[in-house]
């Protein structure tokens, strides 16, 4: 069985932009090509799991979405890190979609792709109480970060706690 680590977008793998528009303005938060290259060394699949109502109220189109999420994903595969797939609710909140977080659609769906992922042995990180909910909703391990988390600290403290040991380095 594998371990996955479904990681929201924007405040966690990227600055909180806002909506964010175009692909200059991805900017990788501290330590977060480090972390997830550990998690990988460890074995974890690597998820983008986001909700970008943005789309539904006008402030950026689908195909920008699209392509900020592609450019990402191209700039950590720069660094030798793969991102495995991604998962997208583009839903308004008065939809009442059965996918946006912390409903739990969008991992279900991966869950039914890879249906090798023990979803008890893996982790959501996030900087938002949906992404929290969105951990208890599917079973997994929720791990908050904040504006000035480093993302190593985060994967290191995944790791011990999944493989029992701390990572040598600083
Ligand atoms: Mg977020
Ligand atoms: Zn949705």
């Amino acid at each position: 069985m594998k371990r996955a680590a479904f990681l929201d977008r924007d405040g966690t793998l990227i600055e909180e932009k806002g909506y964010l528009n175009t692909p200059e303005q991805i900017r990788l938060k501290k330590g977060v090509v480090e972390g997830l290259k550990l998690l990988q060394q460890y074995g974890f699949y690597l998820f983008i799991v986001t909700n970008q109502s943005g789309t539904k109220r006008g402030w950026v189109s689908k195909d920008r979405v699209e392509r900020i999420n592609r450019e990402l994903i191209r700039l950590l595969r720069s660094y030798k890190v793969f991102i495995k797939d991604t998962s997208v609710c583009f839903h308004h909140p008065n939809e009442r979609c059965r996918c946006r977080k912390p409903q739990p659609f969008l991992i279900f769906r991966l869950l039914l792709k890879y249906p090798e992922i023990d979803v008890k042995k893996s982790v959501v990180v996030g900087d938002k109480d949906s992404d929290i909910k969105l951990a208890l909703n599917v079973g997994a391990k929720g791990i908050l970060v904040f504006p000035h988390t480093d993302f190593l600290d985060v994967a290191r403290s995944i790791i011990k706690d999944s493989h029992g040991f701390d990572i040598p380095g600083n």
